[in-house]
Order: C-alpha cells, then structure tokens, then sequence
C-alpha cells in the first residue's frame, strides 16, 4: 500500500474500492469523507450538510460500494432491481454521480445505470434487460415513469441516497420523492446531503 492510501485505508473501505481511488487519484480523504464513510460502513441514516466541492459524491459512493461488496446479493435476483438508489435533481449531477461511480466501481464488477429525463428511453430501458443493477442513478421523475411501467422495481433497495435534497424541494419535485420512498422496503438505510437545511428538508429528513 502506498503512503498515498493510508488515510482512505483507515476507514473500513473494500480493497478493490481503494485501488479505484489510487486509480483516480485521491490521495487523502476530505473532511467530509473522513466523517461520513465510517458512520455510513456501521449501517447508520445519515444527514450530510455539504456543498458542491467537498467530495460528497465520493463520500457516499466509495461508503455505498464497500457495502455492496461485502453483503452478497439476495440469492433470488430478477433484473431491473437496484441494491442501492441515488436519487438527484437534475440530469448533470446524475450524470456526474453516475461517471464518479464507475470511476470507483472499476475492479468491482458492480454495474451502475442511470435514468434523467431528455435522454433516449428505449436506450436506458435496454441496459436494464442487459445485466443486473446494482446502482441506480436517477432524477425522480424519470424513476418514477420506469417503476410505473413495471420496468424497475424498488423493493429490494439496500440503501437510499437523496442528493441535493433542497434543490430537488426547490425545483418541486416533493410529491415524485415521496412516491419514491413510499415504493422502496422499510428496512433500508437512509443518506441525506443538502447544502440547506430549511425546516421543509427538517421535515424529509425526520420523515425518512
Ligand atoms: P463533489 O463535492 O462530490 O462535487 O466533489 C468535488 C470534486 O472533488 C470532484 O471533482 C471529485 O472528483 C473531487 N474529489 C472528491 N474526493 C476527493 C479527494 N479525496 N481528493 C481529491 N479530490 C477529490
């Protein structure tokens, strides 16, 4: 192991996630990484107070990944199932979280997939038939038309992320989030970032 390693090494993250961040080239954990990676490993709910900049994405997608490498996947598993969401309000961020993760997942064998809204439907329906999901990555609208058509379904969610949470209550999209989370099991850990913390995100979070 190189000196590089030896904060990220600390935390309790899997071996194969490690060597994907020598690969990208992160060489120490940010303050927000330290914190949140080894209370997000011991299964806790977690609130995350975070900007853009801090390396959240990291933060829960290194925590996310090692989860899923170290608990097996349910012995009976059918396609269009995701072991973990992410849910974002915009179709950028989606597509960044989505790059981050394969960036990280790259000696995992994890696959991650992503539904935004203004992209080829047919093409994102595809990769679903194709192979088994493990990371989903989405804006609620579009979730919520693949799980209405019957195309992805939410009841085996291991773990649930909600980005940017006061962009997506500012742009509206409340009532498509809580549809979302009255689709996924009860049992399943719970990650909130937000940049805000207004008494209407107070509120999804104590919901959550
Ligand atoms: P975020 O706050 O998630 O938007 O991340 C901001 C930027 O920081 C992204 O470009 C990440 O690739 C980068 N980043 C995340 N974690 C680290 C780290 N530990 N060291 C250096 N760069 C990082």
């Amino acid at each position: 192991m190189t000196q590089e390693t030896v904060g990220f090494a600390a935390l309790g993250i899997h071996p194969n996630v490690l060597a994907a961040i020598v690969a990208v080239g992160y060489e120490e954990p940010s303050p927000i990484q330290a914190q949140s990676i080894p209370l997000i490993l011991e299964g806790h709910d977690m609130i995350g107070q975070a900007q853009t900049g801090t390396g959240k994405t990291a933060a829960f997608l290194i925590s996310i990944i090692t989860q899923l490498l170290q608990t097996p996947p349910p012995k009976e598993r059918y396609m269009g199932e995701p072991r973990a969401l992410i849910i974002a309000p915009t179709r950028e961020l989606v597509v960044q979280i989505a790059k981050d993760a394969a960036a990280l997942t790259k000696y995992t064998g994890l696959n991650v997939m992503t539904f935004v809204g203004g992209m080829d439907f047919d093409k994102q329906l595809k990769q679903l038939e194709a192979r088994f999901c493990d990371i989903l990555v989405a804006t609620p609208g579009r979730l919520l038309d693949f799980n209405q058509r019957g195309e992805v379904h939410l009841d085996m969610v291991e773990v649930m992320v909600l980005d940017e949470a006061d962009r997506m209550l500012d742009m509206g999209f409340i009532h498509d989030v809580k549809k979302v989370l009255a689709k996924l099991p009860p049992k399943r850990q719970n990650l909130l970032f937000s940049a805000t913390f207004s008494k209407d995100i107070v509120d999804l979070a104590n919901k959550l």
